[in-house]
């Protein structure tokens, strides 16, 4: 049903982000994009079942009740929005539609869309691809379709983004049967946050929409990068996981595949260890000698002179140094990089000096506008060739944007 701009703007969105024991979720007026309400669900399926639900001006409400699943959790959510004291809207009809965060499309979503059998299907299909995420979201779909019959949900995939990637950035150079039989491919992850970002960007720093070069630093917990051009990903440094490219908190990043084998045998593990190990074990955490996979912990026992933690938080920035390199070769110039997440909100430090290794691109970074927290801003000099933002984040906005849209 295609609806009229005036109805357009007075819709509210549900976004759902739905992990395996946990659901996130943010009720935003698409009439300003304020959010109205936001809240969790922990440890759904677990004893000590909890929602935490948070009206905007009015005081946190927290409810303890066995969520044994989705559905009954959403269910909570929908009796907290409803709620005559601690909710913010009268009838759950004010809720115009459901976005969901999925995490895989595999090859086949190329776009965010409206779900039906098929679309479902798909998500099943993608179980191998995102084995942790895809099973959880299918779930809160089909909790949502049980808790709001005929409400429509859209899915916005986080490999949409890197879709637009050519196949000489996507291909793995390995025999090709194996994209044929298992769609083994580079896509990409965080595609939501280096959507939002890199299309903020280019309007923020008024470059051209169609031809603007942007390097997005998506540095958090799990880190990657972005390099598109009027807005359109021509490479990602996730790949088939989110397991390659940068140092992450706990991840490791790119690391000779030899290494693995070489490991296993010598301490006698299987595969899957080895990989638990990869995406939990190492990173900054592993890197420091289990100091903390916090990017504070790490800093401060810098700091301090603990020589793995410099080493980490050196390696960490010279990778991201090194992928900003490539992808400006990439692109054959950048007109902006950007930072945003955890990291690249917060930590003016490590923005900083990232900008130091980039003054043969003509980098220059401004040390008084650069003073500041989760705030979109132009942090480069006036005469900085390059401009560098930071540029907050905000998934939950481009899933409900996206689910207006195909609405
Ligand atoms: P995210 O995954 O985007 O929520 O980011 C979480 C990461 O951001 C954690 O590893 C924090 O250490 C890091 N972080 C948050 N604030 C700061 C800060 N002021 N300085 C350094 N790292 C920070």
């Amino acid at each position: 049903m295609r609806r009229t701009n005036q109805e357009d703007i007075r819709m509210k969105v549900l976004v759902m982000n739905c992990g395996s024991s946990s659901l996130k979720y943010q009720l935003i007026d698409m009439e300003n994009e304020s959010v109205i309400a936001k809240g969790l669900c922990e440890r759904i399926g677990i004893d000590g079942s909890k929602l935490t639900h948070k009206p905007t001006g009015k005081d946190n409400y927290e409810v303890e009740s066995p969520m044994p699943d989705h559905t009954t959790a959403i269910k909570m959510v929908m009796d907290a929005l409803v709620d005559p004291q601690h909710g913010v809207i009268a009838s759950t009809d004010e809720i115009s539609a459901v976005g969901h965060r999925v995490l895989h499309g595999g090859i086949k979503f190329t776009e965010s869309i409206v779900v039906d059998q098929k679309v479902k299907d798909v998500i099943r299909e993608c179980f191998d691809l995102g084995p942790l995420h895809n099973p959880a979201n299918l779930m809160g779909i089909e909790a949502c379709e049980e808790a709001m019959p005929g409400k429509p949900n859209v899915a916005v995939f986080d490999t949409t983004f890197g879709m637009s990637m050519p196949e000489k950035a996507y291909m793995y150079a390995i025999p090709h049967e194996y994209y044929e039989k298992y769609s083994i491919r580079r896509y990409g992850f965080h595609g939501t946050s280096h959507m939002f970002v890199s299309g903020e960007v280019l309007k923020f720093a008024g470059l051209d929409p169609e031809k603007g070069k942007v390097i997005v630093c998506h540095l958090g917990n799990g880190a990657s990068i972005s390099a598109s051009i009027g807005g359109k990903c021509v490479d990602t440094s996730m790949g088939l996981t989110p397991l390659e490219g940068l140092i992450m908190g706990t991840r490791s990043g790119d690391v000779d595949p030899a290494v693995l084998q070489f490991i296993m045998n010598k301490e006698g593990i299987d595969v899957n260890e080895m990989l638990n190990i990869l995406n939990k074990k190492s990173g900054i955490l592993g890197m420091s000698g289990g100091i903390s996979s916090d990017f504070r912990d790490i800093e401060a026992a810098r700091a301090k002179g603990d020589h793995l933690a410099t080493v980490a938080m050196d390696a960490y920035i010279y990778r991201v140094v090194k992928y900003i390199g490539a992808y400006t070769a990439a692109m054959n110039g950048v007109d902006a990089i950007a930072f945003t997440a955890g990291v690249g909100e917060n930590d003016k430090g490590t923005r900083k000096e990232i900008c130091e290794h980039l003054s043969y691109l003509g980098v220059k970074i401004d040390d008084e506008a650069n003073d500041v927290r989760g705030e979109a801003r132009i942090i480069s000099a006036p005469d900085s060739k390059v401009k560098v933002l930071l540029y907050p984040t905000n998934e939950e906005l481009a899933i409900a944007r996206e689910t207006v849209r195909l609405i």
